[in-house]
């Protein structure tokens, strides 16, 4: 019997590794481990998000008359004694791609290699797995206009059958006692937790207070489907407006592996017939050769995928990265680093009103819009001066969808030390961007509840107003911490500075 063992891939679906252990025998043992060091990272949000997943994907072996083993500790002493207790002799798992998983699969491969077990590592996260996609002279790309071009023209891989029955271990194979007993000798075995799921306390978090989106591979197929079937045509012009609901929000599924991304690229596939269809029925079937408005739409959905793909080798082939900048400044940038003014922004209490509802939808979803999300990183790194890394810390502690490889890139491509990164000059005016991405401000007042009395004329004239003014208002909602037009200009002498242009 093949062990499974379930990462960043919590489905049964769709899962290159799971399909290939199944593939191989008589019956795979599904198997997931909380490994402490794992969770040392996590946040309430994640963790919820993560047991919710668990949950269904238990449910979903145990209609099918096996069941997912559940363990907790370090997995390079968990998975050889679980390979003992169902005498496996091959461990397949899908590869994770950041730095830290890698040390992590290396010491647990040479620990399952130490006691005469086998390892099978499969490429499942992405369409195309970093290495694949190089320069014609072979490097891997570090600028992602190339890269778009070269994966989108690449077939791709179709979606796998989940293992039916036949393929999965008897759930009564795994409730014996010689298997307790075997666990028993490695580590200290909680008997609880290999029949049922912790709570979200006995893994050392609380409920979180935010409302996180619903985990699984249900919820996440219902957000696809449901994208699919009207926003995916408008995507290239509504995903841009925080107050539309013009995007997937399948970030924390994609996180979590709670769907498949041969299975998301088929449905955006079938999507594209459609979009051609609705384009056609626009402009007549002989228009030109050129992709009408719901085709871009499409494709500019694809090309969002893309982009993860891109940090993932990004990340992949420098994961120095987590902490150090990817491009390198003559000297070290100069940050400002005010305390008061990071716990203002981590409050949404800047006074710039676009800024502060992007972190109170932070605070209380877990999640925020790509638009804001850019907008806030801006304002930290180059209107507070914050060091990008307090801002990524953050994010982790609180985003359902932190990933390494995306956070990551968002923050170095703001503060302009990242790959294919915003330049050091252009610097975001966060009221222009809230006219221009919020014009009626229904965001803002979403989320800013002390200015839903205000028109959007007075909310977005907020920070330029005087202080009388604003006293005039009469609203209880902070004034603007910095004068933007002079951080600016600080801004631009800190980058010269590190640029030795000074
Ligand atoms: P959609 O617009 O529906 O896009 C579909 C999918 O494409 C997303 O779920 C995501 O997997 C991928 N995607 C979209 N935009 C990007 C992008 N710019 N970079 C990489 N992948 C992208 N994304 C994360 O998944 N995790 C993070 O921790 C994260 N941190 C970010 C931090 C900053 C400072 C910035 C500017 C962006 C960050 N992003 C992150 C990228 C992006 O904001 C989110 O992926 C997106 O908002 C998720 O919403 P969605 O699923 O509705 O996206």
């Amino acid at each position: 019997m093949p062990i499974f063992w379930h990462r960043r891939d919590l489905r049964a679906s769709d899962n290159r590794g799971l399909a290939a252990a199944a593939d191989d025998a008589d019956g795979v043992v599904p198997a997931f481990v909380f490994d402490p060091d794992v969770l040392e990272h996590g946040s309430d949000a994640r963790v919820r998000f993560m047991l919710d997943s668990l949950a269904e994907l238990q449910e979903s072996y145990r209609e099918r008359g096996s069941d997912l083993v559940l363990t907790r500790g370090d997995p390079a002493e968990v998975l050889p004694a679980l390979a003992a207790g169902v005498d496996a002799g091959t461990v397949h798992w899908n590869a994770d791609y950041s730095g830290l998983a890698q040390d992590r699969d290396d010491r647990v491969e040479a620990a399952l290699d130490g006691a005469g077990i086998d390892t099978e590592t499969h490429h499942d996260a992405v369409l195309h797995e970093p290495g694949t996609i190089r320069t014609n002279a072979g490097e891997p790309y570090s600028v992602y206009t190339y890269f778009w071009k070269k994966w989108r023209d690449r077939e791709k891989p179709e979606p796998f059958e989940a293992p039916d029955g036949t393929n999965l271990a008897d759930a009564s194979a795994l409730a014996t006692d010689a298997l307790a007993d075997s666990f028993a000798g490695a580590f200290d075995l909680d008997d609880a937790l290999r029949a049922e799921l912790p709570s979200i306390e006995q893994l050392g978090f609380e409920k979180p207070d935010a409302d996180v989106q619903d985990g699984g591979t249900a919820a996440a197929r219902d957000r696809l489907d449901a994208f699919c079937e009207s926003a995916i045509f408008e995507y290239e012009e509504q995903r841009e407006y925080p107050a539309k609901d013009g995007s997937s929000r399948l970030s924390p599924h994609l996180r979590f592996g709670t769907i498949g991304l041969r299975e998301v690229y088929e449905a955006t596939e079938a999507a594209m017939a459609e979009a051609e269809r609705r384009d056609e029925a626009v402009r007549g079937a002989d228009g030109d050769d050129e992709l009408g408005p719901a085709q871009e739409s499409v494709r500019t959905f694809q090309s969002q995928l893309a982009w993860r793909e891109f940090y993932t080798q990004v990340l992949y082939f420098n994961p120095e990265i987590v902490t150090a900048n990817y491009k390198s400044y003559e000297a070290p940038i100069d940050w400002r680093n005010d305390d008061d003014e990071l716990a203002a922004w981590k409050a949404g209490e800047t006074g710039y009103p676009i800024v502060d509802a992007g972190m109170r939808q932070l605070r209380e979803e877990a999640w925020m819009h790509n638009r804001v999300r850019m907008i806030v990183a801006s304002f930290l790194t180059k209107d507070l001066l914050w060091d990008w890394r307090a801002g990524y810390d953050h994010f982790r502690d609180r985003l359902v969808d932190h990933d390494t490889a995306n956070d990551n890139g968002g923050w170095q491509w703001a503060a302009s030390t990242g790959t294919d990164a915003q330049p050091y000059f252009r610097i975001f005016n966060p009221v222009t961007q809230g006219e221009r991405y919020d014009p009626d401000a229904e965001y803002i007042r979403e989320y800013v509840p002390e200015l839903r009395g205000l028109d959007a004329a007075e909310i977005h004239g907020w920070v330029e107003k005087s202080d009388a003014e604003r006293a005039e208002l009469d609203v209880d909602y902070p004034d603007p911490i910095v004068d933007h037009g002079e951080r600016r200009e600080r801004a631009l002498a800190m980058y010269k500075r590190a640029r030795g242009e000074d």
